[in-house]
Formats: structure tokens, sequence, C-alpha cells
């Protein structure tokens, strides 16, 4: 069995050509994807739609993790094994790092995002940080 299977088969999801080919983008791409970047790398026409339920699907499952990116759009990286803590939990305490020169946003998995003191009646849900710059490659 295909990592990819085994990877669908271990989140309880059924196998669609879609869901496989999507896992394959992401597990093949070191950076964070937009919508129109997963879509582009499909060999085979999937409809947004289909395309929109399987990113949510993995979201929810936790397979994949939103980026913010700048110009305020939304990306996509996949979860690696520190995505869940200890007890399990979700988070994406990283820090996602934008490059300026390739503009490819790319996770910083084992870089923490510091903890920020919030004003009393403020509830934090999540934090994103994106650090702006020259990466690695481009250097
Ligand atoms: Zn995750
Ligand atoms: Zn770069
Ligand atoms: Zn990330």
């Amino acid at each position: 069995m295909s990592e990819i299977k085994t990877i669908l088969k271990d989140y309880k999801l059924r196998q669609t050509d879609c869901r496989e080919e999507i896992l394959q983008v992401f597990m093949s791409k070191p950076h964070a994807l937009a919508h129109a970047d997963v879509e582009g790398q499909l060999t085979e026409q999937f409809d947004r739609v289909t395309v929109y339920r399987t990113l949510k699907t993995f979201l929810d499952k936790g397979i994949i993790h939103k980026v913010l990116d700048d110009e305020g759009g939304v990306k996509y990286a996949i979860c690696k094994a520190n995505c869940h803590t200890e007890d399990h939990k979700h988070h994406h305490d990283h820090v996602h790092f934008k490059c300026t020169t390739c503009g490819l946003t790319t996770c910083l998995d084992h870089v923490t995002i510091p903890s920020i003191i919030l004003p009393e009646g403020y509830l934090r849900v999540e934090t994103n940080l994106l650090v702006q710059g020259v990466c690695k490659s481009c250097s």
C-alpha cells in the first residue's frame, strides 16, 4: 500500500482519486499552496467544489493546516507530526516564513510563536505569525 493510501486509511478517510492526488501534491511540495496552486498541480480535472471540499476535509482532520499569507491570501501546508501535541490537541504555534525573492511560504516547524499577553477581555483562539525575508535557498 502506498504512503498516500496509508495516510488516508489512518485518518479514516475513504480513498478517492481527488483525495489521493491532492495529498500527493502536498507531500511533494515543501511550501504552502493556495487553492489555485493545488488545482494547477492536479493531473486530472476535478471541479472547484470537489477540490474545495477535499481541502476542507483535510483541514478538519488535521492533515493540512491554514497558512495566512500576506495580501490576505490563505494557503495550506501539510501537517507534520509535531502539529499534534502530546495530549493530541492540534495546534500550529509555529512560525511561517515568506520569501520575498521566490515568493514561497514555508513552515518553520521548530520555531515556536512566543506567547503573547492579550489585554483583559480578549480571548485567543489562534495566533498566526508570518515572517518575511529571504529564504535559505535564495540567500
Ligand atoms: Zn496540523
Ligand atoms: Zn526564496
Ligand atoms: Zn505551518
